[in-house]
């Protein structure tokens, strides 16, 4: 069941107890599982996304088909339209959890995009924005369960801040990443 109380069609028993596990769902007596979250918004900004970006990655330009938060979760960026641009999956996958700039300096990319660019503006007002977002936002509030865990994960633990893990250079090879024959010839 979700928070206003609608049926949804029944989980795996392994996640329903990761759910409770995680805090982010009670069962009652009557076995029924009641969820602290939206699943379905995800979905649906997913679909708003696409109608908007088509099936074009905003960072690179080829082929995209995922959801990527501009501003990521963990730095408190939500999910909506302004932050959410429709990725590939190797841009997605080996941004992780960077920022748009620092992504931006790894690749050489030029995004086009106007969330992208309105974002890219003024990255340090719109993180904080995100940021103090992820503070205040009631986890009745979160829109998916990644934001639901980020939410969790803060609030159990508020002295020492839960930070978003620092950006790694990324581990995936990128489009135009290409090293010269040589390299891979071996006589
Ligand atoms: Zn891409």
């Amino acid at each position: 069941m979700d928070l206003n109380g609608r049926p949804l069609t029944p989980c795996s028993l392994e996640k329903a107890e990761q759910n409770l596990r995680d805090g982010l769902a009670t069962m009652t007596e009557d076995g029924v599982l009641h969820l602290n979250y939206r699943p379905l918004a995800h979905r649906r900004i997913y679909r708003q996304v696409q109608r908007r970006d088509g099936w074009m990655c905003a960072w690179c330009g080829g082929p995209g088909s995922t959801l990527d938060h501009v501003i990521p979760v963990c730095w408190g960026g939500q999910t909506a339209l302004d932050n959410c641009v429709i990725a590939c999956r190797s841009c997605n996958h080996s941004r992780n959890n960077a920022l748009p700039t620092t992504f931006i300096r790894w690749t050489g990319f030029r995004p086009t995009h106007p969330v992208i660019q309105r974002i890219l503006q003024n990255e340090a007002s719109a993180l904080n924005a995100a940021e103090h977002g992820l503070q205040t936002r009631p986890l009745s509030s979160c829109l998916s369960r990644e934001e639901a865990q980020v939410w969790v994960a803060y609030h159990a633990n508020q002295i020492e801040r839960v930070r978003p893990t620092p950006p790694e250079e990324p581990s995936t090879r990128l489009k135009g990443d290409t090293k010269p024959f040589g390299e891979y010839f071996v006589p």
